[in-house]
């Protein structure tokens, strides 16, 4: 869809709009946003609304903080949940610098710079993520806990569990707003669901990311649950991943299909599939951004542990999933629900299309379960591990000049600065494991 000023006016108009969003996500992945009554509209159309950036984590600082938002009118929509009359609409927005420049410090730009680049070869980056999380319950003051009562796993259907009420809800507000659902069921752990949206193009996608996010966390409120997009909420379970769906189209065509290939991938899919392995310790850091996404990324619960790649395989890094022809299409399965999406499409895009533009070729694949592989076969097959913490990503991030330069000299500095800050914070922590081991016995 594409709107002009003309129809947000009339549609603001017919839905009776009183309340516009305005919204953009920092570099952490946090949605922001501010709210203006439709008697702004005109300005808002204008690129004429400000805010104070210095208040904005990783935004700049209090001498330079006044900052635009230019709306994107095609991201409008309104608000389900909210009152039917006098109705709250959003729009998206990229953030501008009082010179009129797009702020560097803005996760959508830097997205927006790599699909650039991509249109020039040629390709659409299209993209379909899907989304796993937990409902808890809430305590009795409304704070999360990490409490459930289900029992339910793995694709089952049954009455026993409340989150499938929450889950259903969600669904339909999604298809309100206009975001495909394409399937949702309940995941491996108890209290643990799975929602995929349709792929599409990589903006709108990371847009989509961000709206779920917010309509997942308002729809289990109304359902006397939270919500949680963090990786590894619970010691002894599956944690949450955000497995995305990559493809490129070129000339009207899946460009990563080729029937006359043995697996029936064309030679930009191989080259795609090399440049994101090379580059994977970068991006780790962006893809798995806390302390607690390394949490997640341990062997024996279906989330990967190693840089290796399979048709037919669920343990490693990069699995091609059967469909082909339109379809063909490579899961990355590191990337977890509390990354930035749009930093993460970025990364993997732009790495990717280094493999293109190099020819990198990927080692062979790795077609059987890594994890009861013993060390030295994994060594025969030179299959490296993925970053193991916070810090061992951040590092790798530091000396891969490609993605930080891909992430722009503002925000690579300061998600750098931020990401040490959090992990020597994590370091010095005494843990209750560490109590419960060790007080007693020494
Ligand atoms: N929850 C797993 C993960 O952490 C994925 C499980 C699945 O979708 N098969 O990635
Ligand atoms: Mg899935
Ligand atoms: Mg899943
Ligand atoms: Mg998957």
């Amino acid at each position: 869809k594409h709107y002009t000023k003309q129809d947000i006016i009339r549609m603001v108009e017919e839905d009776d709009v009183e309340f516009i969003r305005l919204q953009f996500t920092d570099m952490f992945g946090n949605l922001k946003n501010v709210a203006v009554t439709t008697g702004q509209l005109e300005k808002v159309l204008n690129n004429e609304c400000m805010f104070d950036g210095s208040s904005i984590e990783g935004f700049v600082r209090i001498e330079e903080s006044d900052m635009y938002l230019y709306p994107d009118l095609d991201t409008y929509v309104t608000f389900p949940w909210r009152p039917q009359q006098g109705k709250v609409a959003r729009l998206i927005c990229d953030v501008y610098t009082v010179d009129g420049n797009q702020f560097a410090g803005d996760p959508r730009y830097v997205l927006k710079k790599v699909i650039k680049e991509a249109a020039e070869l040629g390709y659409t980056f299209n993209v379909g993520p899907e989304l796993e999380f937990f409902l808890f319950h809430q305590s009795e003051n409304g704070q999360p806990t990490t409490i459930s009562h289900e029992r339910a796993g793995y694709f089952d259907l049954g009455p026993l569990d409340l989150g499938e009420n929450a889950r259903r809800d969600m669904v339909l507000t999604l298809e309100e707003m206009d975001i495909t659902v394409e399937a949702s069921h309940h995941e491996v752990a108890p209290a643990q669901h799975e929602i995929d949206l349709k792929y599409d193009e990589a903006l709108k996608t990371a847009d989509n990311i961000m709206t779920f996010k917010l309509v997942a966390r308002t729809i289990a409120k109304r359902h006397g649950l939270h919500a949680t997009f963090m990786p590894k909420p619970k010691y002894g379970v599956d944690g949450s991943g955000m497995h995305v769906n990559m493809s490129l189209k070129k000339d009207g065509k899946n460009a990563f299909d080729d029937p006359k290939d043995k697996l029936g991938l064309s030679q930009e899919a191989y080259y795609f599939i090399a440049g994101i392995m090379k580059h994977i310790g970068g991006i780790a850091a962006i893809t798995n951004p806390l302390v607690n996404s390394y949490k997640r990324l341990v062997p024996n619960y279906e989330a990967p542990v190693y840089i290796a790649w399979s048709a037919n395989n669920r343990s490693p890094l990069i699995r091609i999933p059967a469909g082909r022809g339109d379809s063909a299409r490579l899961e990355l399965r590191c990337p977890d629900p509390s990354a930035n999406p749009y930093l993460t499409l970025a990364v993997c895009l732009a790495a990717g299309l280094d493999g293109i533009k190099n020819k990198l070729l990927p080692p062979e694949s790795v077609d059987k379960n890594i994890f009861s592989m013993p060390l030295e076969e994994r060594e025969a097959f030179k299959v490296h591990n993925l970053p193991a913490s916070l810090e061992e990503a951040v590092t790798a991030l530091e000396k891969n000049d490609f993605i930080k330069n891909v992430l722009g000299e503002h925000i690579s500095r300061k998600y750098i600065e931020a990401k040490k800050a959090e992990w020597d914070n994590y370091r010095t922590q005494v843990t209750q494991w560490e109590i419960d081991q060790y007080l007693y016995r020494y």
